[in-house]
């Protein structure tokens, strides 16, 4: 044995050195790759010479400390070592011989696989064990060195070219040099793979009684025909399970291919799932009775298959019926049916079981058990990879979306610190303009006038409302003001809102919008109901707008696991992937004057202040479909303090702000509804009309340069305890409330106001009713 492994090292001395040199050539170049290969092969063959066995395991150890410290990483030792292994240079083409092996190996009688000039490729066990060698020592060795010199010609006449080629499946007898004593039978297969003659297969047999005929020749000479067939389809199989990284696409050719080498009937492929620790049938070819066999679960140990996953141990089963350990498939008839079940075995680990089926009284034989056993050896490792492979992609994916996400608001972010500047500059002239026309409104009684003006007004609104929207972007920390919502609530309400638009105007532009509601979630969430239909509308819209032809629009609500899941999908124009990655930027529109581009920015800053999710999926001339999420919970006390009416008794106010039109208007329009006012062009204007009398009420502006709103409450609050501070700010919800309730402010009043907000701002301070709410 020792002798043949030296034997073997002396004869493939050069194509080792090649194969070992190859993976070390980057850390170590060439000329010093090669030394060091052909180092080591002379140590090795030193070592199997003398007879240390020992001696083997020592000289790899120090091989691989020599390169390591010569810079060789630990995968490109472990690579050089095995090359040592297979014997085969890298990156050589061909047959490929670890797979033909273990094919080999299936079969129990000595095989060899010959190439054209008669030298053995790779043998199976048998043979090995037979011929007396060491494995890795047959590959290169002519089959006569194998042979007495009598056998000789009997070989060289049935491996003659032209009658392997002509199939004629040739054989004669021959000895061993090894054990000249016994005689064997030699048939030699013509071997081709995909086509190519790959030269041909010598299987032997001491099954000399079968020679004694001329029909039981014929009939052994089939069956190994027979055979090499079965193991060349194996093979094929072997190969396009192993050349796919998608584990449906494997587990679909699993259960196609495996009929090609194994008579079945049917076929299932069960995997078995760690979490639940259930086997779960994951493709099934069957003529009939599919889904009854997909809905099968068994757990480790249960019915046949369970077994074999237990066990790891493939068996067959020759009456399933009648076997105490088989359950049975509910919806199936009772029938006669023989199994086979092979684990998938993976790193020692069942993956899962193959199950085969064939109905009827044709059971299995142990061939097909070895056959399939192999076979399920080749389609685990094909599994156990593209496992990992999916895992890298899920992971991949994940990583691309929360990069998305985190440009997306870092994105927002920027552009809301610019918007708000300008939207702060907007509040005060829209202030101005909203104020001067309702007190223009009220004085004036011309009907014609008093339209214009309503027209103005209204206008203002529009604008202010734009103006929040931009300013809704910056809004990134939850909202307090949220109270316990029902989402289908929220959802019926903004189909309500949207009707004249899927509706009424749809019908006039001769077109049809189906619109399906299936609100089936139970559970509540913390929100803000105004907000989150400003969301819902928008997607709504924007789903009509998609559907100039009309079209179908679908409204689900759903319990998700800690979340509450709204999905609002449409058959419209879809999107390609380019507009798809902009929509939620701000002023991003497709709709040309109709759009402000608005609408799923803000959705976006709303969503995200709900600590939920909005994503989208979206293919062109298909549709769309918007999936939100918000997490669960419900919030302990309820806002908004109740209504009041009735007028306001007349009260003194101080009104501070550094921007005349802002101030002339509030002075204005607090002096309308009948309150003593005094104005303050600016912060030391105010401080010192403090310092002269008392009020009852200071409205004051919060951006003014010298002496700001924050200074001019905290003196107030100093000088007259009982004074109201009403701080008005262009920066809309930016304010931090809590600052400004422990800073002394009573009430904060966004800019541009209406007649009504200044109303109501001053009736809670004047009433007394606590905590902070904006207009
Ligand atoms: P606007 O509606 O004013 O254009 P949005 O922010 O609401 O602004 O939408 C931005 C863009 O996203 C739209 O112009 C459109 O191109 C695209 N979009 C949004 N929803 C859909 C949808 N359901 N189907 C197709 N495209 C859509
Ligand atoms: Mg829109």
């Amino acid at each position: 044995m020792l002798r043949s492994i030296v034997r073997y090292l002396q004869r493939n001395r050069p194509r080792l050195v090649e194969a070992v040199a190859t993976p070390l050539r980057r850390a170590l170049g060439e000329s010093v790759a090669l030394a060091e290969s052909e180092a080591l092969l002379h140590a090795l063959r030193q070592a199997f010479r003398t007879g240390r066995s020992d001696g083997f395991l020592d000289e790899l150890k120090q091989a691989s400390a020599r390169w390591s410290a010569r810079g060789v990483d630990q995968v490109e030792c472990i690579e050089a070592m095995l090359e040592l292994v297979r014997g085969t240079p890298s990156g050589t083409s061909g047959v490929d011989v670890t797979a033909i092996s273990s094919v080999l190996d299936a079969i129990p009688g000595p095989v060899a696989h010959l190439d054209t000039r008669g030298r053995v490729v790779v043998a199976n066990r048998a043979f090995t064990r037979v011929t007396g060698e060491y494995d890795q020592a047959l590959p290169g060795t002519p089959i006569q060195d194998l042979l007495t010199p009598e056998s000789n010609e009997v070989v060289s006449a049935i491996l003659a070219p032209e009658v392997v080629a002509k199939g004629m499946l040739p054989l004669g007898h021959v000895r061993l040099s090894c054990d000249p004593e016994s005689e064997w039978l030699a048939v030699a297969i013509p071997f081709a793979i995909t086509g190519r003659a790959e030269g041909s297969l010598l299987a032997l047999s001491n099954d000399l009684s079968a020679l004694g005929t001329e029909a039981s020749i014929a009939s052994l000479l089939a069956r190994e025909k027979r055979q090499s067939e079965k193991f060349a389809a194996l093979l094929t199989v072997s190969h396009a399970v192993a050349n796919s990284l998608e584990l449906d696409t494997i587990l679909m050719t699993i259960a196609k291919l495996v009929r090609q080498v194994i008579q079945t009937d049917e076929c299932t492929v069960f995997l078995f799932d760690e979490k639940e620790q259930l086997l779960r049938p994951v493709v099934c070819d069957a003529q009939s009775f599919v889904s009854e066999m997909m809905a099968v679960r068994l757990k480790l140990g249960e019915g046949i298959t369970g077994m074999v996953a237990q066990t790891g141990r493939g068996e067959i089963v020759h009456d399933a019926e009648a076997d105490p350990r088989a359950v049975t498939v509910p919806g199936t008839p009772a029938e006669q049916t023989a199994l086979l079940c092979v684990p998938l075995l993976s790193r020692d680990q069942v993956m899962g079981v193959i199950t085969l089926t064939r109905i009827g009284d044709r059971s299995f034989h142990d061939e097909d058990l070895e056959l399939a056993t192999l076979f399920a050896g080749q389609c685990a490792s094909a599994i156990a990879n593209a496992r990992l492979f999916e895992d890298m992609k899920t992971a991949y994916d994940q990583l691309n979306s929360t990069q998305s996400q985190l440009v997306q608001s870092a994105k927002l972010n920027a552009l809301g610190e610019m918007a708000g500047g300008v939207a702060h500059d907007f509040n005060n002239i829209l202030a101005a303009i909203l104020g001067r026309t309702q007190l223009l409104a009220s004085q004036l009684a011309d009907p014609d006038v008093r339209r214009q003006l309503a027209v103005i007004e209204q206008a203002a609104i529009d604008g202010a409302q734009t103006v929040r929207r931009v300013q809704e972007f910056t809004r990134v920390r939850a909202d307090e003001r949220f109270k316990t919502l029902d989402l289908n609530q929220v959802l019926l309400d903004v189909i309500e809102l949207t009707r004249p638009a899927w509706e009424a105007s749809a019908k006039r532009r001769g077109i049809v919008i189906d619109v399906h509601l299936e609100l089936t979630a139970s559970r509540l969430i913390a929100g803000n109901d105004s907000e989150l239909r400003e969301v819902f509308t928008n997607l709504m819209l924007n789903a009509v707008d998609a559907m100039p032809r009309g079209g179908d629009l679908w409204v689900a609500s759903e319990n998700g696991s800690e979340v509450v899941r709204v999905q609002v999908r449409d058959s419209g124009s879809g999107m390609d992937p380019e507009t798809r990655s902009r929509i939620f930027d701000p002023f991003f529109t497709t709709k040309d004057v109709k759009g402000t581009g608005l609408g799923l920015s803000v959705a976006y800053g709303i969503v995200s202040r709900h600590r939920g999710h909005i994503g989208v999926e979206s293919e062109l001339g298909v549709g769309t479909v918007f999936t939100l999420d918000f997490p669960i919970g419900e919030v302990d006390q309820e806002f908004g303090p109740p209504e009041q009416v009735g007028p306001i008794p007349s009260q003194r106010v101080l009104v501070v702000d550094d921007e005349p039109s802002v101030l002339h208007v509030l002075v204005d329009l607090l002096t309308a509804m009948g309150h003593e006012v005094t104005p303050a062009l600016g912060g030391p204007a105010g401080l010192e009309a403090l310092s002269r009398q008392s009020f009852d009420v200071v409205f004051s502006d919060l951006g003014m340069p010298e002496v700001n709103g924050w200074d001019l409450a905290a003196s107030c609050k100093r000088m007259h305890p009982r004074c109201a501070v009403v701080l008005v700010t262009g920066w809309g919800f930016q304010l931090e409330e809590d600052a400004a309730v422990s800073r002394g402010i009573d009430r904060v009043l966004p800019k541009p106001f209406s007649w009504e907000d200044v109303e109501g701002a001053l009736r809670q301070v004047t009433s007394g009713t606590p905590g902070m709410r904006a207009a």
